[in-house]
């Protein structure tokens, strides 16, 4: 069924060739999920619109598609019936495909999710007092291989399209019941919008900490955030959206001027010699170039900080000392910066442990006190393995030795 014709990886330092990303459906009728605007206006006059109809028609089906969450043409009630089955010999309004939903005990979602072409990838929604987080992902598995994350030890990698990536907002909405409901017969009709307040809902933020490295898939990832953030549609505020990267240093000013959210940093070690081994692309770009790189993150502020995600792994990256260097070196880059301590989820066959309780306490404890905030991260979701990062196919178990092995290959890769 797939049609996978290699191509290379956008990210330079990383030769693993990837599927291409789209496949065409078998059916030769384009998913609008996905698409700007102007590009579904465009499909709709090379279909036989004149422009003026095509622009219009466009405007309506972005609006239905994106605002009301609608999966079936027939209920574009202000779009003529005759038209209705005209978009449905030419077009779908694709989701991706639900292979397993799970609930954990505190109330996290996990759905593992098929693209049309039949890669799995995952995604999960963490409900909190104030706040619902969905976690998404940019790629199947990742080329990156960080040595505590279960997803770089995926061999299939494949960038997730736009409508792949926006299609995981617009499915925890079908599933969470968060489309408004009511009539609408016109696009500004303002009694449509009663009984619907962005206030009520249970998703409210976004993080790209799923599967994949986003600035490796930056095209991608830019074109739907910047749907997600569209007031016609999804309608989100970059202020609740944050994106994690791994440190690809050469995209992050990109990313702070073409999509403008909030930016969390996965540094995880402080030495060059802990982070080269912890996180390999380390040796691409050091400590010292990521940070200068986050001074520069256009948009960071006291308002909106930079988050730096550090994973407590025992006896490596754990010391006092560890804590006082990450401190002295957010404040000699005089970064707006809080610090996330992320108590590391094992997985079969992983090189590490988790840091004790006391340590993970003690380390946070000394960063507070030189005045930088430095929370730790609740697991969530554990009894159905859904903590961010740790996402990845049960089916797809490796040994150890096979582990070791694609580590050393992607190492080698790294040069
Ligand atoms: N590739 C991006 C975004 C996805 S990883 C990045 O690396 O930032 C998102 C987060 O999941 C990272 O901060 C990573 O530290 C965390 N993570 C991965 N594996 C983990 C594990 N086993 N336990 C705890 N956190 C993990
Ligand atoms: Fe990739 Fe992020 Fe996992 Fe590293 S931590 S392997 S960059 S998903």
């Amino acid at each position: 069924m797939t049609a996978t014709h290699l191509m290379h990886s956008p990210g330079h330092i990383d030769p693993l060739p990837l599927p291409r990303q789209i496949t065409p459906r078998e059916d030769g009728r384009v998913d609008l999920i996905g698409l700007p605007r102007q590009r579904i206006a465009e499909l709709f006059a090379e279909a036989g619109l004149d422009a003026k109809a095509a622009k219009l028609r466009a405007k309506q089906v972005f609006h239905w598609l994106y605002h009301r969450g609608v999966t079936d043409f027939k209920a574009m009630t202000d779009i003529a019936k005759t038209m209705h089955p005209w978009l449905a010999e030419r077009f779908v309004i694709g989701r991706p495909e639900i292979v397993e939903a799970q609930q954990s005990t505190d109330g996290t979602r996990k759905w593992l999710l098929r693209t049309a072409d039949g890669h799995d990838f995952e995604m999960v929604f963490i409900p909190d007092a104030d706040r619902g987080t969905l976690c998404i992902s940019s790629q199947v598995g990742c080329t990156l291989n960080c040595r505590f994350c279960r997803t770089g030890t995926m061999q299939l990698v494949r960038n997730l399209t736009p409508g792949e990536i926006v299609g995981q907002v617009m499915l925890a909405r079908d599933a969470l019941g968060e489309w408004p409901k009511g009539r609408m017969d016109g696009l500004d009709d303002a009694e449509d919008e009663g009984g619907y307040s962005a206030d009520g809902r249970l998703l409210t933020n976004i993080v790209m900490m799923g599967m994949g490295e986003p600035l490796y898939n930056f095209d991608n990832v830019r074109d739907a955030l910047r749907m997600m953030m569209d007031g016609d549609g999804l309608a989100l505020s970059k202020r609740r959206i944050t994106l994690s990267t791994s440190g690809v240093v050469p995209m992050m000013a990109r990313a702070g001027e073409e999509i403008g959210v909030n930016l969390a940093v996965s540094l995880h070690a402080v030495s060059k010699k802990v982070r080269d081994e912890i996180v390999p692309l380390n040796r691409k770009y050091g400590i010292e170039e990521l940070l200068e790189a986050c001074s520069a993150y256009p948009g960071a502020s006291n308002a909106r900080r930079i988050t730096f995600e550090y994973v407590m792994l025992k006896g490596r990256n754990d010391s006092d000392e560890d804590a006082r260097e990450l401190v002295r070196l957010i404040k000699r880059y005089k970064l707006p910066a809080k610090v996330n301590l992320i108590p590391f989820n094992p997985w079969p066959g992983a090189p590490y442990e988790c840091s004790d309780e006391d340590r993970v306490r003690r380390f946070s404890k000394v960063i507070f006190e030189a005045g930088i905030s430095a929370p730790v991260r609740t697991p969530r979701g554990r009894d159905i393995d859904a903590a961010c990062g740790q996402l990845k196919t049960s089916a797809e178990k490796k040994s150890r030795a096979e582990l070791e092995r694609l580590w050393a290959e992607k190492q080698q890769a790294l040069g």
